[in-house]
This record gives structure tokens, C-alpha cells and sequence, in this order.
């Protein structure tokens, strides 16, 4: 990837941040290997009460989700956000990304930040996946 590439995919992901925090968007998801066949779908960010973190637990060879009640101001809520497990160093992005304990199987997961992540199907490991947005709800 050429620096410019870097600079651009950067940008595009702080775009997408921001438009997440505000609406959640759900992909249906398809690989267009004709081998695989894997077909799924996968929701990013949350609503106005929730907010949440995507990610595809291997383990449960699944997307899996944390989800929590955004923050209401003077009021403590009972559940936060979940505490990630650990740190780990993302060479191919060079950044820090947490993880986090898949709610089934407790097992550690890697979050997905956004559907511009999502290139590589799970199933079949081939940059093969089409995403197509379902519907925004709030
Ligand atoms: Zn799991
Ligand atoms: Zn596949």
C-alpha cells in the first residue's frame, strides 16, 4: 500500500467513525468464491440507547457483538463498556487494537472497527467478500 493509499484509507475510517456514532448499519454479507458460498450478516455500531463492538470470534465461527447502554448523563449505569482482555500490537496497521471476550464462548475476539475491514471472508480466507447495506435504524 502506497503511503497516499495509508492517508486515504485513514480518513475514510475516521468518516465512517463518525457517521456509527450516530446510526447503526447492518451488511449482508456474501463470498463470491462459488467454492465457499459463505454468506452471513454483520451490524456495525449502535443506536441511540446502545452502543456496541463487532467482531468474528473463531471459536463460534461467527460476528458476535458487545453491546451497552450509552451513557446517560448523572446517572451511573450499571453496565458500561465491556473491559477489554488485552492489548495487541496490529502490524498490518500498525496500531494498538483491544480484545475483547466473545459472549458465548469466552473466548477472545478481535474487533472489526468498521465494514471497510471486512475484505477477507472468515470461511474461506480469500479477499473475496461483497457486503451490501440492509438498512440504517437508529
Ligand atoms: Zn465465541
Ligand atoms: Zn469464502
Amino acid at each position: 500500500m502506497t503511503h497516499l493509499m495509508r492517508v486515504l484509507v485513514a480518513t475514510l475510517l475516521c468518516a465512517s467513525s463518525t457517521a456509527v456514532a450516530m446510526a447503526g448499519t447492518s451488511y449482508k454479507i456474501s463470498c463470491q468464491n462459488e467454492k465457499c458460498g459463505f454468506k452471513g450478516a454483520v451490524d456495525f455500531g449502535g443506536g441511540f440507547k446502545f452502543e456496541q463492538i463487532t467482531g468474528y470470534c473463531t471459536q463460534c465461527r461467527k460476528f458476535v457483538y458487545l453491546q451497552w447502554p450509552r451513557e446517560e448523563k448523572g446517572k451511573d449505569s450499571p453496565k458500561t463498556k465491556p473491559k477489554p482482555i488485552g492489548l495487541i500490537w496490529d502490524a498490518t496497521a500498525g496500531h494498538t487494537r483491544e480484545l475483547y471476550v466473545c459472549p458465548h464462548c469466552k473466548k477472545a475476539f478481535f474487533p472489526i472497527l468498521s465494514e471497510k475491514e471486512l475484505r477477507f471472508c472468515p470461511n474461506c480466507g480469500q479477499e473475496s467478500l461483497k457486503l451490501q447495506m440492509r438498512l440504517l435504524y437508529d
